[in-house]
């Protein structure tokens, strides 16, 4: 079998094709049901699949669609890993906790947030607290999101968005964009008011990890950032922690870190892997968003101000609402041969230095 087949075309077809590699490879499977419907009118899943040791030293957590249509890739990495008999290379003490489609309304509708217009990978902040400020973002809202999408529209707001790029710097720019805003609840890069379904599943799902376990590594699979096909480790552990010291070492430096500075990513408000770090206090969690690169930035984000203006303004069945879905797919998915065997070859070797990692540690 090639590495493009274990790629899918939706979600139903990833989803089928998850749970057939996981009951072929003999894993133990839950289903999470998403309150929400897809396209078709199918019900939704999360699911799991677990393999190894009931009581591991060890788990390898592998996560796909935080981002809901960034799902195709690591779906794609998830079943591959089943059916090809990698999933073998498990040491003794070691389990695989594999985490399909966490956000699958995102993943079934090709959007990249949840059900609430959400972002997952924002909306673990203490929503008790007051929520992170992003005065960047209020500048920049009516800009990033105007009621009306057409040609004219985005030459001009596109001359806006390079204008504050000028006089603030880019990376003001991209903070102000995706650092993660809690302000706009129809805006793109909302972080919520609330711990969304997908976040209460995660980690309700991390709950089950046994008490033996004194290591977890997770590979979150992530697209959207970056050169086409190059697969960025992007660490979001806090510097001077022992988590990233770990990662650096496992990954033998080649990888990044948001707050240092070294990463094609911001820092962000609201992380997941900071919340899963929380809810595992008492294991060494060593983790890395995998981000792949797909279109040029400036693509990505318009793809992503296009589906939030269809999703608020606009008619889905219409030509115009199926050339931006078929718009922000491709910034999420490059459905190519070369960019899947990329993608493949980076998170094969991502995993076994996850593992040997956790191995000698
Ligand atoms: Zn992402």
């Amino acid at each position: 079998m090639s590495v493009s087949q274990y790629f899918s075309a939706d979600y139903a077809e990833a989803r089928r094709k998850f749970l057939d590699a996981a009951q072929t490879a003999g894993a133990r499977v839950e289903h999470h049901e998403n309150p929400e419907r897809g396209p078709d009118g199918e019900a939704l899943f999360a699911d799991v699949a677990w393999l190894g040791p009931q009581a591991p030293r060890c788990v390898l957590l592998t996560i796909s669609g935080t981002h809901g249509a960034e799902g195709f890739c690591g779906s794609g990495v998830q079943v591959g890993w089943l059916e090809s008999g990698l999933h073998k290379e498990l040491p003794a003490d070691t389990a695989s906790l594999q985490i399909h489609a966490v956000n699958p309304h995102g993943f079934a509708w090709i959007r990249r947030v949840t059900e609430d217009n959400v972002d997952l990978n924002r909306n673990f902040v203490d929503h008790a607290a007051p929520h992170p400020d992003n005065p960047g973002y209020r500048d920049l809202a009516e800009i990033l999101c105007p009621p009306e999408w057409n040609d004219s529209v985005i030459a001009e707001t596109e001359a806006q968005l390079a204008a504050y790029g000028e006089r603030e710097g880019g990376h003001a720019l991209q903070k102000a964009i995706s650092g993660g805003q809690y302000s706009h609840p129809d805006g793109i890069f909302y972080g919520g008011r609330e711990d969304t379904w997908s976040r209460r599943t995660l980690l309700e799902i991390l709950g089950r990890i046994p008490p033996s376990a004194e290591q977890v590594a997770i590979i979150d699979y992530h697209t959207g950032l970056g050169p086409r096909g190059y697969g960025e480790r992007i660490c979001a552990h806090l510097p001077d922690s022992g988590a990233l010291k770990r990662a650096e070492q496992w990954y033998d430096g080649d990888m990044t870190c948001p707050s240092l500075g070294t990463s094609s990513a911001c820092e962000l408000n609201g992380v997941n892997l900071q919340g899963m770090e929380r809810a595992l206090s008492r294991v060494a969690v060593t983790g890395i968003a995998l981000e792949y690169g797909t279109l040029p930035t400036r693509l990505v984000r318009q793809a992503l101000r296009a589906d939030n203006w269809l999703n608020a303004h606009g008619d889905l069945g219409s030509p115009k609402g199926r050339a931006i879905k078929a718009q922000i797919r491709e910034a999420f998915y490059q459905d190519a041969d070369d960019w899947k065997q990329m993608v493949w070859d980076r998170a094969i070797e991502t995993q076994r230095l996850a593992l040997r990692g956790m191995a000698e540690s």
